[in-house]
């Protein structure tokens, strides 16, 4: 049997090497079109600020390990240019020596990636980005020529990688998002931290704007500012790269992508697709999504060779988790949003803490924004989303994996995360989700979202912060009357019988005094996530 892959790095390497492992004797040709195999992609920011010092680090196998080790035939600078699907061969060109020549295949496997999306800008054509070793190089050359000033346009994840990469090289650095937040898989009260993280290391960033002209100097942006701009970054978005499927007349997907069945075969069965290029289905609700991320690539392409193998496989849905650092903050996020929840008209309850990583009283405990999205009647994780110094990881990694294993909100009390003080609590952050959850669920207690203090207050809601006069000096809700937790007792008379909004620093204290005011009668509703989650977001930010 001849199994032919395009593409020779994440999905593909790994169908073809798992190939192998399976069938000792197939014909295992990989076709790759750069210079390079089995190359980091997602390392290839930290070469640009020297991180990663030696560009040999990035590139975790060669053509001639690949053979020696799995015999596999993989060819560089080696592009297919066409697929002829009746009679099962594909047209290849290497970019070496120009030859031209055809392959049948038995199996064929797509793994050709994405392809960073560049809008039709005037002068876009300066703009570089980052896909390959070859583009890191060309990118790692003009950083090492010391430019004065870099803007990179888009603030996603690969946009506020290669910015702190920049900062990092000395370069003056600006990052322009047409969003009103930078990365888009956190909601915008979570985005508000890393943008501040982003700000104090000396990035300046343009939120709300796009670029819409690059000259030979500068970026200027739909509000009219002209950004000085010696080196361009575009890195707003990938998008599958169909080219070759859509021309073999593949079916497309509805998001995109290449589509394929459950078990990654596209609408010819002899050809499978996997990684960046193909949909995947979303373990939330069953649609069609894109999710061009290194784990799925992975796992896809190993499922591929299975099921080519005749080996049992079963459907790999995906919840999207994602990990980003941005200089001393870890950011992580896994489900859907509430932004899409909202989009979506799904019903939903949310959760916003702020734990320390470790118990407070060992030393260098450091805050986490922590939040937990579910179904309000079924208790379904919908969503996690984590931002801080320490100890994000580990809290959203549980959380995606409570999502997969169909554990609840409240259950997640339930959970015996490993504890000594130098590593969680004892009733770890995530347990304290699964307290909240349930507390939540059975209407024991009631919450309200940052973005509804002020509808409320206007519905006529007593706003009453309940932290410390020093506390409350520093910075407080608008229309909040300080009565310290403690004092609540003795200061019933100041309260009056209308409904009541309490808030705290972050959420605890307003609980305990939320309790105490339902049991001496009073309508009280507790801020989730208290004023720091106010604090920082859009409703007090900008
Ligand atoms: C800068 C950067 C940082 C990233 N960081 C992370 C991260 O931190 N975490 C994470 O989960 N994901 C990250 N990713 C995404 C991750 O790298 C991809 O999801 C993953 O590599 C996708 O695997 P793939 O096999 O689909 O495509 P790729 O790994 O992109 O491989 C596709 C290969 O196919 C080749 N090719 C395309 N067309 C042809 C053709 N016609 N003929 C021959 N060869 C062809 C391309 O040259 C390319 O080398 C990052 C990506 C980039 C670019």
């Amino acid at each position: 049997m001849r199994v032919v892959i395009v593409g020779g790095v994440a999905g593909g390497m790994s169908a073809a090497t798992r190939m192998r492992r399976l069938d000792a004797d197939a014909e295992i040709i990989v076709l790759e079109k750069s210079g390079y195999v089995s190359y980091a992609n997602c390392g290839l920011p930290y070469f640009v600020g020297g991180v990663i010092e030696e560009e040999d680090a990035l590139l975790l196998q060669t053509p001639a390990s690949l053979h020696a080790r799995f015999k596999l035939d993989v060819r560089v600078a080696t592009e297919v240019t066409s697929i002829d699907v009746a009679a099962k061969k594909v047209a290849v060109k290497n970019w070496q020596d120009s030859q031209e020549y055809e392959l049948t295949f038995d199996k064929l496997i797509l793994s050709p990636g994405a392809s960073p999306v560049v809008p039709p800008i005037p002068g876009i054509e300066r703009a570089l980005t980052l896909r390959t070793v070859e583009d890191v190089e060309k990118i790692a050359n003009r950083v090492n020529a010391k430019p004065k000033s870099a803007v990179v346009i888009g603030g996603g994840f690969i946009g506020v990688e290669i910015a702190e990469n920049l900062v990092h090289k000395g370069v003056s650095t600006t990052v322009v998002e047409a969003a009103r937040q930078v990365l888009a898989p956190l909601d915008p009260e979570m985005a508000t931290l890393v943008a501040k993280e982003m700000r104090k290391n000396g990035i300046t960033l343009h939120l709300g704007v796009s670029a819409k002209d690059v000259t030979d100097t500068t970026v200027v942006l739909s509000d009219g500012t002209v950004l000085e701009a010696e080196l361009v970054i575009m890195a707003i978005g990938v998008r599958p790269d169909t080219s070759l499927a859509k021309a073999a007349g593949l079916a497309i997907g509805a998001r995109g992508g290449i589509e394929v069945d459950d078990f990654n075969r596209t609408s010819n069965h002899d050809i499978y697709a996997v990684g960046d290029a193909a949909e995947k289905t979303d373990a939330i609700d069953g649609s069609a999504t894109l999710v061009p991320l290194a784990n799925l690539a992975n796992r896809h392409g190993r499922v591929v060779a299975d099921h080519i193998a005749g080996r049992a496989t079963r459907p790999i849905k995906t919840i999207g988790t994602a990990i980003v650092k941005v200089f001393d903050l870890m950011i992580a996020a896994t489900g859907w949003n509430e932004k899409r929840l909202t989009a979506s008209g799904r019903e939903f309850m949310v959760i916003h803490t702020h734990p320390n990583n470790h118990a407070g009283y060992y030393p260098d405990a450091k805050q986490i924004a922590l939040k937990l999205i579910f179904d309000p009647k079924t208790g379904e994780i919908l969503g996690g989303q984590g931002v801080g110094v320490d100890g994000v990881d580990k809290r959203i990694d549980v959380i995606a994996t409570a999502i997969r294993g169909g554990i609840t909100a409240p259950e997640l009390a339930d959970l015996e995360l490993a504890y000594a003080p130098p590593f969680g609590s004892a009733k770890d952050p995530v347990n304290m989700l699964g307290y909240i959850a349930e507390n939540m669920m059975s209407g024991l207690v009631k919450t309200a979202q940052w973005n509804q203090t002020q509808d409320l207050r206007t519905a006529g809601y007593q706003l009453i912060d309940v932290r410390s006069p020093s506390e409350y000096g520093a910075g407080s809700i608008p229309g909040a009357i300080n009565i310290p937790v403690d004092e609540i007792r003795s200061r019933t008379s100041e309260i009056t019988s209308a409904p009541i909004l309490v808030n705290c620093q972050v959420g605890q204290r307003g609980h305990t005094a939320t309790m105490l005011l339902k049991e001496l009668g009073f309508d009280a509703t507790n801020l989730d996530g208290g004023y720091l989650t106010y604090a920082n977001s859009p409703a007090a930010v900008n």
